[in-house]
């Protein structure tokens, strides 16, 4: 079934991992090693289908192959999900089923905190496995990645701003930031502090309240935020947000979020450039918090140069904007095309 699935890329590896009696269901697909063993958070998700659960680990795993490798990291692409509720289904016993199954793939596979999984989880399976890296404690621990994240979304939005509007200043811009959590929330102080203007949607209403009391932030349904009045569309929930409809409703001049996979198909860059809208590759602004596990798994974590790595991203991304102006390809095409050098080089050094 894993091969003609519409995600499959040519992974090299994909495992099923179960336990009957924690009720462990995960997935972990493992795209690419070529720049090294693959490195990638894991996903704790109420999946209706066993179908959509596969889906998200091969796409979600080719995503950190490209985005491991456009940031310059030597690390391969992977990435797990487990299937259950994150807010019942977590416990000691599945904690330690999913440290074994990690330790099954023997560091193929190193892994670290995603949607539905906190440091606290993360600490619970380092238990059991060291190919977990985000934890709370410990010399190299390098904790919480959301602070990187959001910090890499801010800079790499401010340059999609510039590369956009030709001045990199925020102050009155109105933007709408889809999902206030972790990193969303982060990135809604940072903006606020800069002089942006802000409206936010979450399924969690009280979230989006809160956004309002703090920031004065307009609020609206996830479902009509992305048709309002806004110069920025900044997508933090979860993937999938820009379909056809979604871009004709567009209002925005550019995208720049922290949500993995932005695209529903891959022929959206298309029709956001023939719309205008600069559209910065979700993998390439979302970076820092693999930056800030990537330190922590080679062993050598220091917050500070952590820091000096994810202010790359802006650079990064404006030599993408730079190329996709020159040959009048998608920013998304060009993104892929520059990690996908990175992997052919790799493969003829070897
Ligand atoms: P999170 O789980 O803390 O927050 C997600 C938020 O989105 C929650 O507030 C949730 O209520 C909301 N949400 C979920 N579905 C929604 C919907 N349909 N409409 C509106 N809101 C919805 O996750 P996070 O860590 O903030 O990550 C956000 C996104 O960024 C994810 O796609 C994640 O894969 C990606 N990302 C996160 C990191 C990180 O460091 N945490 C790094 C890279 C990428």
């Amino acid at each position: 079934m894993c091969f003609d699935h519409v995600d499959f890329d040519a992974h090299e590896h994909v495992a099923i991992a179960h336990d009957d009696v924690s009720g462990l269901k995960a997935i972990i697909a493992v795209h690419d090693t070529r720049l090294g063993p693959a490195l990638g958070g894991t996903r704790f998700w109420r999946y209706a289908e066993t179908e959509a659960a596969i889906g998200d680990a091969l796409r979600l795993s080719r995503g950190m192959t490209y985005k491991n490798a456009v940031v310059g990291l030597n690390w391969g692409g992977g990435k797990a999900v487990i299937v259950g509720d994150p807010k019942h289904d977590k416990s000691p016993a599945l904690w330690r089923a999913y440290g074994a199954a990690l330790n099954r793939l023997g560091g193929l596979f190193v892994t670290g905190e995603d949607v539905g999984m906190t440091v606290a989880d993360v600490d619970a399976v380092r238990r059991h496995s060291s190919y977990i890296v985000g934890s709370s404690s410990g010399a190299a621990a390098s904790g919480d990645p959301s602070p990187f994240t959001a910090e890499g979304v801010f800079l790499g939005l401010v340059a999609t701003v510039k590369a956009a509007h030709g001045v990199a200043d925020l102050t009155g811009i109105r933007v709408g930031v889809l999902g206030l959590g972790s990193v969303g929330w982060k990135l809604c102080e940072k903006l606020d502090r800069a002089g942006a203007r802000l409206i936010v949607a979450d399924i969690d209403a009280d979230k989006a309240q809160r956004a309002a009391d703090a920031f004065g932030a307009d609020v609206a349904t996830p479902d009509a935020l992305i048709g309002c009045e806004m110069e920025v569309f900044s997508p933090c929930a979860l993937g999938g947000t820009l379909d056809e409809r979604a871009v004709e409703n567009l209002k925005a001049f550019a995208v720049a979020g922290a949500a993995n996979n932005q695209l529903a198909t891959p022929n959206i860059d298309q029709a956001l450039a023939q719309r205008g809208i600069l559209y910065a590759p979700d993998y390439v602004v979302n970076a820092g918090g693999v930056v800030n596990v990537a330190a922590e798994a080679e062993g050598d974590y220091d917050a500070d140069t952590v820091m000096i790595s994810v202010r790359r991203i802006p650079e990064t991304l404006t030599a993408i904007f730079n190329r996709a102006k020159a040959t009048g390809r998608p920013t998304s095409e060009v993104a892929d095309a520059i990690a996908r050098e990175r992997l052919e080089a790799a493969q003829q050094a070897a």
